[in-house]
């Protein structure tokens, strides 16, 4: 299989973590046989200092022509200054928009040995393994008309979503749902909020053809004490983009670390994959970011654009290894256990732990 990946590594950490991923990707594509194309583009930052914006024709049309994109970070300080339309997370927004994903997956993963870094109990997180899906195109955040009016002191958003709208989006988390634990639980404020009316109903009508996957619903407001209480009974989150936006967030606490987070967006042209943190400037060309966010994105490329699920799960299975040797960035390092790895060092582990086990295999299925 040949599979072009763009890459967009961006400001920042960017760089650093994204180039962890890529190698990742590499052992995978060495090891099957696949074909991996990588083509780098600029984007954010970087992209304005070379070509005077944040996101050239040259990047969206390399973009559209790839089959997944994989990106870094983006956000600069220097640019501080310039209006939000011209700022390096102009880019951003504008490539999410160009390639039209509409459904925002954001997995949530309890890893055993970071249990500590968790404000949660770790007998609460334990075996936590959540797939939030976030409708991602409507809603409050696109809604018209909006307003702020600041003569009469007034201003308002509209949430409207169409029937259609939620069942693009509801059949992907029903798929999703029966490749994993087949239970769907739809969040909305539906004893309040005619839109979360139409999601409940669209949601009861389609679940008849999914038949094998158990559907129960949520008001958002329950559900956030629920995630905190009780995560382990979540499989797929589906969600509006706002509730989306905010649980997804809510349950990062569980992962223990903003670089431990994974993010892809799909149903659009090209699927967009991204690790959730940002260009994290205090930390910026120091060795000490955590490339796991991103190594595990590339995870996402691997089982939502190559489909090789297989390999999805043996690159998270070398991140749950390492973590279990207790190697450490500092933004996930506690108590005993010190920081004791740079950015490099700790891909170089995941590498690794990842190549001994596609030899194991190898040598299994050889015998
Ligand atoms: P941030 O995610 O960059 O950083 C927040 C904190 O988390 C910082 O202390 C940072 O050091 C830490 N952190 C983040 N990722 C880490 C990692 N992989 N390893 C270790 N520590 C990590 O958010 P911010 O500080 O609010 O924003 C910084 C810049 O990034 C801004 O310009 C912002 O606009 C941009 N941003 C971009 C994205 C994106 O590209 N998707 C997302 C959020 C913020």
């Amino acid at each position: 299989m040949k599979l072009k990946i763009a890459i967009l590594a961006g400001d920042g950490i960017g760089p650093e973590v994204t180039r962890e991923a890529v190698n990742i990707l590499n052992v995978v594509a060495e090891a099957s046989g696949h074909e991996f194309t990588f083509t780098e583009s600029l984007i954010g930052g970087v992209a304005i200092t070379a070509n005077g914006t944040p996101l050239p024709q040259s990047t969206i049309d390399t973009c559209l022509d790839s089959d997944a994109v994989l990106l870094g970070a983006v956000g600069d300080n220097k640019f501080n200054s310039l209006t939000p339309d011209k700022r390096p997370e102009a880019g951003l927004l504008q490539i999410r928009q160009e390639l039209g994903g509409f459904a925002n997956l954001r997995p949530c993963l309890a890893f055993e040995a970071l249990s500590e870094n968790s404000p949660l109990r770790p007998e609460v997180t334990k075996g936590v393994d959540i797939l939030f899906v976030r409708e991602l195109l409507g809603g409050l955040y696109f809604g018209q008309p909006r307003e702020w009016n600041k003569q009469t002191g007034e201003a308002f958003n509209t949430m409207r979503y169409s029937k259609s709208e939620v069942e693009r989006v509801a059949h992907i988390a029903f798929q999703l749902a029966q490749k994993r634990r087949k239970k769907l639980t739809q969040v909305d404020k539906a004893n309040v909020l005619e839109c979360s009316q139409l999601w409940r109903a669209t949601v009861d009508e389609i679940k008849t053809q999914y038949p094998d996957v158990t559907v129960e619903h949520q008001l958002v407001d329950s559900m956030a004490i629920h995630l905190m209480n009780t995560p382990r009974n979540f499989d797929v989150v589906l969600t509006e983009n706002l509730f989306g936006d905010i649980l997804s967030d809510e349950s990062g606490v569980i992962s223990g670390s903003l670089g431990m987070l994974p993010s892809a967006t799909i149903g659009g042209k090209v699927n967009l994959f991204e690790p959730v943190h940002g260009s994290a400037p205090d930390i910026a060309g120091q060795g000490k970011a955590n490339p796991l966010g991103a190594i595990l994105t590339a995870a996402m490329v691997l089982r939502h654009s190559a489909h090789l699920e297989q390999e999805a799960k043996a690159v998270e299975a070398a991140v749950t290894k390492v973590l279990a040797e207790g190697h450490r960035t500092s933004d996930i390092a506690r108590g005993n256990t010190a920081a004791n790895v740079t950015t490099q060092q700790m891909g170089k582990l995941v590498h690794n732990a990842l190549a001994e086990s596609i030899d194991r295999q190898q040598s299994l299925h050889a015998v």
